[in-house]
């Protein structure tokens, strides 16, 4: 007997998954990636991803799915809305679900798992959510929740004996308690932050997300830049991204696209900055201006700035640093 377990790398999945495993059926783990797990320090290298000491720790075979494209349509209009920020979360767990239904096919497994704790979340964990999410799935009867299940209907792997119904658990609510119990019994030394969570969740992010949503410049690319880095609206249709550290300065430099300009100081310690969209020379002055307040003048009142296309020719400006004031109002 085989199931699939979706691991989101939270404490919860994985409890899930060692749940069933100790029952003796084999359980493939599945990571799907959205692209709002990454935040900045796993971005930059600052972090071990959680997602390969949950696979250590679970010793089960996992695998990361990449859905951050498919993703992208339902972020843009969910059918079932929004949590307190960008959250789709009812339809992104469908979204995970019916790629799980096939992926389980393909490996001829019987039922999936999920680490979903009824009444835990208020959008996609209360009763009728979780049985809505089941059904648009298409995994009716095949979804097996270990850690809610004695609260729940029973399932197909239940009714057929494949899974004991007696060794599953009734947890219910946001008390993390049962779950701390849980990391006792298996003896687990270290775990997720359950804080660790998805970026769409964060208030200040999804505000830049909607700004990206609102001009239709919704891409992969674009969302990379809202992960690092004081993200400044200059005008309607440019954005800079100042870097705020070394890490931050080599990671804006990597990701720039030919179509993108780059601005670092000359001759003195400061950031690079990423332009993105269109740059007119106000704009490549006030940019100029906006790196210069962040660099270390040593006394100066004005700096050298350089920039250019990321292949391009450099120029460079000297100039006198934009007031604090004044970058505020192009904050996002
Ligand atoms: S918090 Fe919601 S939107 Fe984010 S990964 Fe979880 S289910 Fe998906």
């Amino acid at each position: 007997m085989k199931a699939i377990a979706l691991i989101s790398g939270g404490l919860d999945s994985m409890l899930a998954a060692r749940v069933i495993k100790d029952l003796g059926i084999e359980v493939i783990g599945l990571h799907f990636d959205i692209c709002f797990g990454r935040h900045r320090k796993r971005l930059l290298g600052l972090v071990e991803e959680p997602i390969h000491w949950v696979e250590d720790s679970l010793s089960i075979e996992l695998r990361t799915v990449d859905i951050a494209e498919a993703f992208l349509d339902v972020l843009k209009k969910p059918k079932h809305g929004y949590g307190a920020n960008m959250n789709p979360c009812i339809d992104c767990k469908i979204l995970m679900l019916k790629k799980s239904r096939e992926i389980m096919q393909d490996l001829g497994a019987s039922f999936v798992i999920t680490g979903e704790v009824l009444g835990q979340r208020p959008m996609s964990q209360h009763r009728d959510a979780l049985m809505r999410i089941e059904r648009e799935s298409g995994l009716e009867g095949l979804l097996l929740r270990p850690l809610s299940a004695k609260l729940l209907p029973l399932t197909t792997p239940e009714v057929l004996g494949w899974v004991d119904r007696a060794q599953l658990l009734k947890i219910s609510g946001r008390s993390r308690k049962d779950q701390k119990e849980l990391i006792g019994r298996y003896n687990i030394k270290d775990y997720p932050n359950a804080a660790g969570g998805c970026l769409l969740t964060d208030p200040g992010f999804s505000k830049r997300l909607q700004d990206l949503i609102a001009r239709n410049a919704l891409t992969l690319e674009n969302i990379e830049l809202l992960k690092v880095g004081r993200y400044l609206k200059i005008s309607e249709d440019s954005r800079l991204i100042v870097g705020r550290d070394e890490k931050e300065n080599g990671f804006l430099a990597g990701i720039a696209k030919d179509s993108d300009f780059l601005f670092m100081p000359a001759g003195v310690m400061g950031p690079l900055a990423l332009g993105r969209g269109n740059f007119n020379e106000a704009l490549i002055k006030l940019a100029c201006r906006i790196t210069c307040r962040y660099c270390d003048l040593n006394n100066s009142i004005s700096a050298d700035i350089i920039y250019k296309k990321k292949n391009g020719k450099e120029e460079s400006l000297n100039v006198t640093p934009a007031g604090e004031d004044e970058i505020d109002r192009f904050r996002l």
